[in-house]
């Protein structure tokens, strides 16, 4: 071959390359610019901006109605919603990881709870509480709703380690958006134990009608078994505080090396001492130390916080709540041996943990009608009322959960209000 033919059959390979090249690179860059929309559309929901003026089909109408009807005249509970923020008109505080393409697992992560808050990049942090509450107000039953901060990571001395955090939700914020929301909001703080004025923010904190605390162990470093715990869980009973306690792994966040504080059999020391306790979400995730007897094998969280249930003397004080048990990444651990566990259903306390119902990937219903636990005729119902309103939904899917075998359900009163514990 003649060399200025193969010279020439070169120039349009390599042109065929660099065109190639060209186009790839461009393809990169916009879907790096676009990444946030695509987050939105498999990780967050639509439509429930759009609520007012909307009807339900009669169809989901006909599925919704006989969950809601004995529900009716009382009012719900929900223990866990969340509040986050980026410091946008707020002094929230996330992460800058969690703010960085850098990082794509906690990016990802955080646009997913923007997304499902719809909160959008520049909107002020208050739209995701304001979407939250608007969500909770639009329920066709009034109810009781607990918006909660969330403490730094903090070491013994008490000083924040923003650096090995996620994000911070003061308690003066969650006060705030609660006072805004309405009188069936209340707020909860987070208070790390070894903060130096920790027994004062549990007095503002019940000064602000907040009934719980929320601690999440392993993502704050914090150890409920450690005696310098001791003043805090005292201050907590004298104000007739209640603590609500992340047992199990953690799913939501990236934490430190702090996993085994996780352990619900770390409980022990303030049961204890006699303070009440809700676990969220009943410890469903993950292994613990059998820490009552070091030589067996690790055991599943949700079955060491079991035993702690089924320990009498803890019977007025150990509670669970079941936000997230209906996840995909929970339903199988746990979910079928609570419905049928109706002896315990009056310490189970219901709960949302907001935005998560809002992250429509969370959420499988084909797997809960094979496993059994929802008729696959409510489906499109289901699918139907989660466009509506995402909190609706997870109540409507926790109503009609039942035990594969027995049918059980959980019972009214797991949805309800508990006045006597001031819940
Ligand atoms: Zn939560």
């Amino acid at each position: 071959m003649p060399e200025v033919v193969i010279r020439s059959r070169r120039k349009v390979v390599m042109g065929w390359i660099l065109k190639a090249t060209l186009a790839g690179l461009v393809s990169l860059g916009v879907a790096y610019w676009t990444l946030p929309k695509w987050v939105h559309t498999f990780a967050g929901t639509s439509g429930w901006t759009t609520l007012e003026g909307r009807q339900l089909s009669p169809e989901a109408r006909a599925f919704l109605d006989p969950l809601l009807e004995d529900l009716r005249g009382h009012e719900l509970l929900d223990v866990h919603m969340h509040l986050a923020g980026r410091g946008i008109g707020s002094d929230c505080w996330v992460n800058p990881r969690m703010l960085s393409r850098r990082y794509p697992a906690a990016w990802v992560r955080f646009q997913s709870y923007l997304s499902a808050g719809h909160l959008r990049a520049g909107d002020p942090d208050d739209r995701f509480a304001e979407g939250g509450v608007s969500l909770a107000q639009a329920l066709p039953i009034r109810g009781q709703f607990h918006l909660l901060a969330f403490d730094y990571a903090c070491d013994a001395d008490g000083q924040p380690l923003p650096k090995l955090s996620a994000f911070h939700v003061p308690d003066a914020y969650a006060f705030d958006s609660a006072a805004k929301a309405g009188s069936n909001f209340r707020p909860v703080a987070s208070v790390h134990p070894t903060r130096p004025d920790a027994l004062q923010r549990l007095r503002d904190a019940a000064a602000a009608g907040g009934r719980l605390i929320k601690w999440l162990p392993s993502a704050q470093n914090i150890d409920p078994a450690s005696p310098a715990c001791d003043r805090f869980y005292a201050e907590m009973m004298r104000l007739g505080l209640i603590l609500l306690v992340h047992c199990g792994r953690e799913e939501a966040m990236e934490t430190g090396d702090w996993g085994h504080l996780a352990n619900p059999l770390r409980l022990r020391r303030p049961l204890d001492m006699g303070l009440r306790i809700v676990v969220a979400h009943c410890a469903t995730t993950g292994m613990g130390e059998d820490l009552d007897h070091p030589d067996q094998p690790d055991q599943p969280n949700f079955k060491l916080w079991l035993r702690l249930m089924d320990e009498t003397k803890y019977e007025k004080q150990l509670y669970g709540d079941i936000s997230t048990l209906t996840q995909v990444n929970h339903y199988e651990h746990g979910v079928i041996e609570l419905l049928g566990r109706q002896d315990l259903h009056s310490r189970l306390l219901n709960g949302s943990d907001w935005p998560l119902p809002g992250i429509n990937i969370l959420y499988q219903l084909s797997p809960l009608a094979k496993a059994g636990l929802i008729d696959p005729a409510d489906i499109d119902a289901l699918k139907e009322l989660y466009g509506f309103n995402p909190l609706l939904f997870d109540l409507a899917l926790k109503r009609t959960l039942r035990h594969p075998r027995t049918t059980a359900r959980f019972l009214d009163s797991v949805f309800l209000t508990r006045p006597e514990w001031g819940l």
